[in-house]
This record gives C-alpha cells, sequence and structure tokens, in this order.
C-alpha cells in the first residue's frame, strides 16, 4: 500500500462549496509530489484533509494503507508522521530562541531532554540554521525564518511532511538553498508534498505532479508531461 493516498475524497464546506469532488491519488508516486492548480482549486482543502484537520465529507484518505482515524490519539500520533509547513512562517512561531522553537512539538510530545537535545541539533544541522540557535526569530530574515519553521517539523522525524509554498516570498538564491535542502531531505528518505505556484521550482524538486482544478485531479504525471500539457 502507499505511505499514503486518498480514495474518492470529497470535501463540502459548511456553505455548500464542494471544494474536493472525488479526488484520488496516490503520494507514493515519487519521492517528492507537487500540488499544482489556480487559487480556488482545493489544494489547501486537500492539505488539512491529508492533516486529518478536516474530516472527508465523502470517500478517505488513508496512511499506510490504513483509513485515518479521527479520535484525538490516533490524530496526535498521525500528526507526527505526517507535518505541514505553512507558508508562512510568522504564523508557526511558538517560542522567541531559535533552538526552543524548534523544540516546541518535541516538548509537547513530553520526549526526554537528551532526545530532544539530539534532534534539535539534527533539525539544525539539516536546515543550515545551527548559527542561528541562540537567535530571537524574531530578528531572523524571512528565508531564515522559513528554515527554522522547517526545522521545527523536521525535528518530529515525520515520514512525510507537507509543505505549502516554500519559495513563496523567497528570493532567488534562498529558493535555491530551499530547493537544495529539500533535495537533502529527499536523500533522507521523507516524502515530501509541496504545494506550490513555482513551475521552475516544481520543475526541479518533483518527480510527480498532481493538477488539480475545481475540486477535481486534472491531471497526473511527471512534471514534464504535466506542463506540457497544462
Ligand atoms: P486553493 O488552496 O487551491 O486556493 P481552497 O482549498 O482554499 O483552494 O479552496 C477550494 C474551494 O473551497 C474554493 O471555492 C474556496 O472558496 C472554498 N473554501 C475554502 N475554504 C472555505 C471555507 N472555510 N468555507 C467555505 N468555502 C471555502
Ligand atoms: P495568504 O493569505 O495566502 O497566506 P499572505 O498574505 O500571508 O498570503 O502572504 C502573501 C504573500 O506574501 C505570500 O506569497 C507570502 O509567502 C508572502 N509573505 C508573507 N509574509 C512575508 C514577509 N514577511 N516577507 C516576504 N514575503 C512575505
Amino acid at each position: 500500500a502507499p505511505l499514503l493516498s486518498t480514495h474518492d475524497l470529497s470535501y463540502t464546506y459548511r456553505d455548500g462549496t464542494q471544494a474536493l469532488r472525488g479526488v484520488s491519488l496516490d503520494f507514493g508516486l515519487g519521492a517528492v509530489t507537487a500540488l499544482i492548480g489556480a487559487n480556488g482549486a482545493g489544494k489547501s482543502t486537500l492539505f488539512l484533509n491529508l492533516l486529518g484537520l478536516l474530516k472527508p465529507s465523502g470517500g478517505q484518505v488513508r496512511f499506510q494503507g490504513q483509513p485515518l482515524g479521527y479520535k484525538k490519539s490516533a490524530l496526535e500520533a498521525y500528526r507526527q508522521r505526517v507535518t505541514l509547513v505553512v507558508q508562512d512562517p510568522d504564523r508557526q512561531i511558538f517560542y522567541a530562541r531559535v533552538a526552543d522553537d524548534v523544540a516546541f512539538a518535541l516538548r509537547n510530545l513530553g520526549l526526554p531532554d537528551a532526545e530532544i537535545q539530539e534532534r534539535v541539533e539534527g533539525a539544525l544541522r539539516a536546515t543550515g540554521t545551527e548559527a542561528l540557535r541562540h537567535k530571537a526569530v524574531h530578528s531572523l530574515s524571512y528565508g531564515q525564518k522559513k528554515r527554522v519553521a522547517l526545522a521545527g517539523a523536521l525535528a518530529l522525524r515525520p515520514d512525510v511532511l507537507l509543505l505549502d509554498e516554500p519559495t513563496a516570498g523567497l528570493d532567488p538564491a534562498m529558493t535555491e538553498d530551499m530547493i537544495d535542502l529539500l533535495g537533502q531531505l529527499r536523500e533522507g528518505g521523507t516524502r515530501l508534498i509541496v504545494s506550490s505556484h513555482d513551475m521552475d521550482f516544481i520543475y526541479a524538486v518533483s518527480d510527480h505532479v498532481f493538477l488539480l482544478g475545481r475540486g477535481e485531479v486534472q491531471a497526473s504525471g511527471a512534471p514534464a508531461d504535466v506542463f506540457r500539457d497544462a
């Protein structure tokens, strides 16, 4: 079974908006899957369903072949395996200092201090933010904050990392750094799902692309194929 997949997934908001209409996606078709589509296509709604933050109106999200459980304890365990990095890092700052911020989710889990320290060190190293560890998060550049937010997610050692617009707001040099960093994560075995409007970025990082439109899958394939037909 694929690590993460959706099966005829539908989602309708309270006001009747049908944001997803029977979406079946296999996130095991590549190490890095890109989600593209115009504003309103349903990308955010899909992410929220993949994270278990919204419960499908129809169909299923499956992890390791099993339908997600929506009880609190099952979701807490699941969210260590499938983790989100939000688009705007200013919305994901938990603590003033970088090292404490990166440790936030691990402290919440009640892990032993030695393990927290080891994981935080690993996450800082992986994101090239070791030198920032004692700095105040608010003093960092936007690109540095994005790296610190990513470090916080990596510290959980998830199987799947969802990244919402990872290059939005980054200049070309920082975008190159982000591409390198995602390449390293991929080599390390983390599966990545990226939502992005940046076609050059998607071309550089992804193996498989799903094009969403009006809540449906409109194309699925290698970037070169999807972009040629789009
Ligand atoms: P995308 O992330 O691709 O821009 P969304 O998942 O945000 O797409 O939106 C899909 C559809 O659902 C759009 O028509 C949007 O207006 C609608 N939508 C999103 N959030 C809500 C909400 N909280 N209540 C009602 N409709 C919503
Ligand atoms: P949304 O409501 O879709 O999350 P935002 O209003 O948060 O959008 O951000 C709009 C755009 O500006 C996004 O591309 C976001 O990445 C970028 N952005 C947000 N904050 C900053 C910042 N401090 N510096 C540079 N770009 C930013």
